[in-house]
């Protein structure tokens, strides 16, 4: 049989064994077990900040981002369109409005540069979204969230152990989000955080967490959700932690590995390997098709999988999505960048699983297809 190599292979090891049987020896699988705690504090320290508030997803730590920070109905969030659904489903889901800007055309991340234009008396955040392993750049954001007095909600689910300018990815925001998928540099399978130097905002997010349990107990005051990670998760996720800088090392090895070979093939761009404030940590490699290729991301996709490559397509844009179009938003809107990306750019097997072979015959069939 021809072999198939998914655009996703997590890495389990000992460790992750170990703490799992521990788990199951000592009974605690839920939420209230001794690892969500140690995961919350080691996870929090690692991406520089005081808390962490462990959930059972990153869409759900951007829902809890939101909710902590008072946005709701009348208020505008700005945010990028190239990006997961899961950003603007959070600002909607309150009642908020979303306010969308293109993205950049070469690091793929929010265009800083059309933020200001978008503000008005209603905008309450600007939620930043690092994309495919190249931060945005927080400086930027944090001096226009200063001058206009706004919050940030700093989306470093594809960014986890990434530093900008020395700093780690997480710790520029009000608060930040992290996703905890299979795919993530941290995994526990699903799972998320919610990261912050505000013990106010750390407080908000563990009520909204669990359900806003008061003071006497199963009354309550607010609708919250449950949101709780098990124990077992995070005996996962600690394991995961514990290895982050040998899994960051490794992407950049196959990061560096895939640009060297794609580096003669004028039909594509690819990733910046750094910008003048970080390094790339190819959360995943991202290739987008040049002219002579045309929109045919889809295309390349299905040849990619008839050699046993599996591959997926680049962020849809918000104001493209039929669920908001439906309902007339964005009908006028046009981001170019994001629309060319969209539609020419795909990226190829990235997870950790890969072995130096994998990565040759994936490069070998993207060299057919491309040259
Ligand atoms: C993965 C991801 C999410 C969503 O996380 P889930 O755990 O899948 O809900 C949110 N934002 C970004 C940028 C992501 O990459």
């Amino acid at each position: 049989m021809k072999q198939f190599i998914p655009v996703n292979t997590p890495t389990l090891g000992d460790r992750e064994k170990d703490y799992l049987i521990d788990c199951i020896n000592s009974g605690w699988i839920s939420s209230d077990g001794p690892y969500v705690t140690q995961f919350e504090e080691a996870f929090a320290k690692r991406v520089g900040c005081k808390f962490g508030v462990a959930v059972t997803n990153g869409t759900a730590a951007l829902e809890l981002s939101v909710r902590a920070l008072g946005i709701g109905e009348g208020d505008e969030v700005i945010i990028p369109t190239f990006t997961i659904i899961s950003c603007a489903l959070a600002v909607v889901r309150c009642g908020a409005s979303v306010v969308l800007v293109d993205s950049e055309p070469y690091t793929w991340n929010m265009d800083v540069c059309a933020i200001e234009a978008c503000i008005t008396p209603r905008t309450k955040a600007i939620m930043a979204v690092h994309i495919y392993g190249l931060p945005v750049d927080m400086r930027e954001i944090t001096k226009i969230a200063k001058k206009h007095g706004l919050f940030i909600i700093e989306d470093a689910a594809e960014a986890i152990g990434l530093s900008l300018e020395g700093e780690p990815c997480g710790s520029f925001g009000d608060l930040s989000s992290f996703s905890f998928y299979a795919n993530k540099h941290v995994t526990t399978g699903e799972g998320g955080m919610v990261c912050t130097n505000n013990p106010d905002i750390a407080e908000k997010a563990r009520y909204y967490r669990n359900l806003c349990f008061g003071s006497r107990r199963f009354v309550h005051e607010d609708l919250g959700w449950n949101f709780r990670m098990t124990n077992v998760q995070a005996a996962i996720g600690l394991a995961q932690l514990e290895r982050l800088e040998e899994t960051i090392d490794r992407k950049r090895v196959m990061g560096k590995r895939y640009q060297a070979a794609f580096e003669s093939l004028s039909s594509v761009q690819l990733p910046l390997d750094k910008t003048s404030s970080a390094e790339n940590c190819y959360w995943v490699f991202g290739i987008v098709l040049a002219d002579e290729f045309g929109d045919n991301a889809d295309k390349v996709i299905a040849q990619l999988l008839e050699k046993g490559i599996g591959c997926r397509p680049f962020f849809w844009p918000m104001h493209l999505q039929p669920v908001f179009q439906q309902v007339g938003m964005f009908l006028d809107s046009k981001f170019p960048v994001a629309e060319r990306l969209a539609r020419r750019g795909f990226y190829i097997p990235s997870g950790l699983g890969l072995s130096d072979d994998n990565i040759d015959t994936v490069i070998n069939a993207v060299m057919e297809i491309l040259e």
